[in-house]
């Protein structure tokens, strides 16, 4: 690695652990409490599926979340991810998926 490559990997850290995080934004359907839940597309999706040379072409990711009311609803989430691990398909039960907004707006009526 020449000098000036090295002083960029410096200045420039990659920043692989923001981009392999999402956020999950859920509603609740026996209470409403919208939950915030943070998912690390490496640590916590597992191959669901393999080439014939046993190469990963497929992850899930299963979550289950419960809110902080006196609800305890679990909410079960179940993300499919494509062999870059992009989310290809989300399914729910116990609740719905909303919007960061959604989850920002309740936030703010609370405080
Ligand atoms: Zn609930």
């Amino acid at each position: 690695m020449g000098f000036w490559q090295k002083l960029a990997a410096l200045i420039l850290p990659p920043r692989i652990e923001d981009y392999n995080v999402l956020w999950l934004y859920v509603r609740c359907d026996r209470c409403g409490e919208i939950i915030r839940n943070r998912v690390n597309l490496t640590s916590e999706a597992s191959a669901a599926a393999y080439d014939d040379r046993g190469r990963p072409t497929g992850y899930l990711v299963r979550k289950t979340l419960v809110g902080s009311r006196r609800c305890y609803q679990p909410i079960e989430v179940t993300l499919t991810l494509d062999a870059r691990r992009h989310v290809v398909e989300q399914a729910i039960e116990g609740g719905q998926f909303v919007t960061a907004e959604e989850y920002e707006a309740q936030e703010a009526e609370e405080s």
